[in-house]
């Protein structure tokens, strides 16, 4: 689990992608972000036929205006992550942002721990996003919280790309 307000949670977890991908491994990748389709790192791993990335938040209003679309969305994303974890030849599953449907409440976080934890013994499954909800972080085996000293959005650079997306 890689959370906290500071940077570098998802850039991490695409790190131990190229790591597991150097390895030989397979590897899935679920985004529960709304759709943004300009990431590099998107970019680069769909290149390699071992990656297979999916973009499950297309649709999130994240402002909760129709709160039951929001929920089918999430769930329907799930189905899809919940499908990778019952793979076996999936040696690494990366869930990005995963945090958020928890925090709002479109996934049930019991139901979303039970089928992380029905995995294949030997699969690695990274979550990255803030706010980790108590219940994954006892869960987990390796737990790391950014913790943001300061980051440049602040003093106004806006985001750069090969650094922030
Ligand atoms: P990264 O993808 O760079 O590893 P992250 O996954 O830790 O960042 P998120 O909370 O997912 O961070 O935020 C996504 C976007 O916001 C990225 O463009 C990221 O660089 C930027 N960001 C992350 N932390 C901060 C921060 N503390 N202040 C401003 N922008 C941030
Ligand atoms: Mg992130």
């Amino acid at each position: 689990v890689l959370t906290g307000n500071g940077k570098g949670k998802s850039s991490s977890a695409f790190g131990m992608v190229a790591r597991a991908l150097g390895h030989g491994m397979r590897v899935g990748v679920c985004q529960f972000i709304k759709g943004r389709s300009d990431t590099g790192e998107e970019a680069f791993f769909r290149r390699h036929s071992d990656v297979d990335w999916r973009v499950l938040g297309e649709g999130f209003t994240w402002e909760t205006q129709n709160l039951e679309r929001d929920t089918c969305v999430a769930r329907e994303g799930w189905e899809t992550a919940r499908a990778m974890l019952a793979d076996p030849s999936y040696g690494l599953v990366v869930l990005d942002e995963l945090t958020y449907p928890l925090k709002y409440g479109y996934l049930d976080t019991a139901t979303v721990l039970e089928d992380i934890a029905a995995r294949p013994s030997l699969q690695h499954v990274v979550v990255t996003g803030r706010g980790a909800p108590q219940s994954l972080i006892d869960a987990a085996d390796t737990v790391t919280e950014m913790r943001d000293v300061k980051h440049a959005f602040a003093a106004g650079v806006r985001a750069q790309p090969g650094i922030d997306l």
